[in-house]
């Protein structure tokens, strides 16, 4: 078995990355929060693959707007949460925390992440050492608070924490530059940040994807990841809204 992951970047204004897992054996591939159909479906043809699921992370637009125009004239299986389902048209496969499906020979394992929104939940792939995060757990940084509050945020984002360490970490923006900004706010000492700093900074002067992360990397230089107490996360979370 092998697995490919692919990052299209949708190159709007909130740098959302489509991500495409690719089973390299048959061609067949699965869609990550599709933000638009066309550069999907681009991609997939310009590179003969076969789209067969589409995973969704929470509702919001962003995350959902190619599905419909995905499904235009295919079988595809819609994966996604359950405790979202009057927000989000055409999922198949409702999903709740501590579900399992299947994509070919890989088990995907869902970790509900109420936060960000109070449905969220992210894909765990222990095989390929894979989570698609969504906007619960960014590089350096998480998601806003829209729906869930501080105390579900900070337990969704400790459950990702104890993932194995060399988990990779797909999040869905490109935010990893200004989130470091703020990260080093909180942390002027940390060496570890300040290295992956000028890291990312080189990366986005090239115009390079800043993704994946590790868990390992996160736990090193993400304050959200440090935090000790819900409250000390939502002081922190505060303090990045007002960033
Ligand atoms: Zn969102």
């Amino acid at each position: 078995m092998h697995y490919k992951i692919h990052a299209i970047d949708v190159k709007n204004a909130l740098k959302n990355y489509i991500w495409l897992l690719e089973d390299t054996d048959t061609q067949e591939v699965v869609a990550i929060d599709p933000t638009e159909a066309g550069l999907v479906t681009d991609f997939c043809e310009q590179h003969g693959l076969q789209l067969k699921q589409i995973w969704l992370t929470h509702w919001h637009k962003d995350h959902t707007g190619g599905v419909e125009g995905l499904l235009a004239d295919q079988n595809i299986l819609v994966y996604g949460p359950r405790d979202e389902l009057t927000k989000i048209s055409f999922i198949s496969n409702p999903l709740q925390n501590d579900d399992h499906f299947h994509f070919n020979d890989l088990k995907v394992e869902i970790i509900a992440t109420p936060g960000h929104t109070l449905g969220h939940i992210t894909y765990f792939i222990e095989k390929i050492e894979t989570l698609f995060s969504g906007d619960t757990l960014f590089a350096m940084g998480c998601g806003r608070l829209f729906e869930g509050t501080a105390e579900q945020m900070y337990h969704s984002l400790n459950r990702l924490a104890a993932l194995p360490i060399q988990t990779k970490v797909y999040c869905t923006h490109e935010y990893t530059l200004a989130n470091a900004e703020f990260a080093l706010t909180v942390e002027p000492n940390n060496v570890a940040l300040q290295e992956r700093m000028q890291q990312v900074k080189a990366l986005r002067e090239a115009d390079q994807i800043t993704l994946p992360s590790t868990i390992e990397l996160e736990l090193e230089t993400n304050p959200f990841l440090r935090t000790e107490s819900a409250e000390e996360f939502a002081r922190i979370r505060s303090l990045k809204d007002q960033f």
